[in-house]
């Protein structure tokens, strides 16, 4: 069985060991499991949404062969100085349309709302496990891959342990906050929306911008402008989710048009509520952090990640990245209001 280990150099977590396959999941070559009709390839349904004729319009089931676990034990243990522990945690799918090969951003604007809410509802339901810090949401969007990859799906990731990637982002942002009593994000779309150089569009509720420092070739990060640390609690409101839903589909009709291969991570503060947190930790967290999406495309040979060494080259800067994708139609829809 998998467990999780501790580099304690980096802090990195890693999940080493085989991932168990679900043995209920028959296997028939050729056929899209999330296609209506082949339900029964996937792992039952955790949740679903339906259309006034009852057919399924999202649905979401656990991995069939889950990289984190909800039924093991978290048994953290030492072994010497190292620490490990079992993969507790979910690993669940969530399918974004019945429609086989749709891109994400050429789904209806209701589906995508639709999207959104289930994410919200799952993130909001796997935060009720105190035994969760963290529930990571992400979707990788490939151009060229097996069939059963060309169906639109999301993923999320609930653990006991806070992924690198988010212990970076709320400490720099504690830090800032620490010292400046403002929130790191909200000091960065101010001076964004001043110099407007990266601006890529904005509308009344939020701004899309290329990051000063993009990873890769047309990077887009997509925050709020109204200050909120968690994604799931500002998406309570249907209206709130409508202004996102058309922001975010005019963001992704621009990208794809460089690039339909998309990796979407969306940030948002841990799960206050889980055990074991230092007392008044995140105290400042509602205050110091900011919830985002970022969205990064994949292109071809401009990929150079110098990964082993932690450095990204990217041949494109923010500032042109930014120009080009204003200048883009985000398509057949006229563009969010101003
Ligand atoms: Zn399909
Ligand atoms: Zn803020
Ligand atoms: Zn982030």
């Amino acid at each position: 069985m998998a467990e999780l280990r501790l580099n304690p150099v980096t802090r990195r977590w890693i999940v080493t060991g085989k991932r168990t396959v679900m043995p209920d999941v028959l296997e028939e070559t050729g056929a899209c499991p999330f296609c209506p009709g082949n339900e029964r390839l996937t792992p039952k349904a955790i949740m679903e949404t339906r259309d006034p004729s009852g057919a399924w319009t999202t649905r979401v089931f656990h991995d069939r062969a889950p990289i984190f676990q909800i039924e093991t034990p978290l048994d953290p243990r030492g072994e010497g100085m190292y620490d490990l522990m079992n993969t507790l945690g979910a690993h669940e799918i969530i399918v974004d349309t019945p429609q086989h090969a749709v891109s994400m951003a050429a789904l209806p604007e209701e589906q995508l709302a639709r999207v959104i809410e289930v994410c919200r509802d799952r993130i909001l339901d796997l935060k009720r496990d105190r035994r969760f810090r963290y529930v990571s949401l992400f979707k990788d969007q490939r151009d060229i891959t097996p069939a059963w990859l060309a169906h639109s799906h999301s993923q999320i990731l609930a653990t006991a342990v806070l992924p690198q990637i988010m212990q970076v982002e709320f400490r720099w942002c504690q830090e800032h906050y620490a010292q400046k009593e403002r929130c790191l994000f909200c000091d960065m779309v101010e001076q964004e929306l001043h110099q407007d150089k990266r601006v890529v569009d904005q509308s009344l509720d939020f701004i899309a911008l290329c990051p000063f420092a993009s990873r890769s070739a047309y990077e887009v990060w997509i925050l709020p402008l109204r200050h909120c640390s968690s994604f799931e609690n500002d998406m309570a409101e249907s209206a709130r989710v409508r202004a996102l839903t058309s922001f975010f589909k005019g963001c992704l009709q621009r990208v794809e048009n460089i690039s339909k291969a998309l990796h979407i991570v969306v940030h948002t503060e841990p799960n206050l509520q889980a055990r074991g947190w230092q007392a008044d930790f995140w105290q400042t967290i509602a205050n110091d952090f900011h919830w985002h999406i970022e969205i990064n495309p994949e292109i071809g040979e401009e990929r150079r990640v110098l990964g082993s060494e932690g450095f990204y080259f990217n041949p494109i800067p923010a500032e042109e990245a930014a120009l080009v994708l204003r200048a883009l139609s985000p398509g057949a829809e006229p563009p969010p209001a101003e």
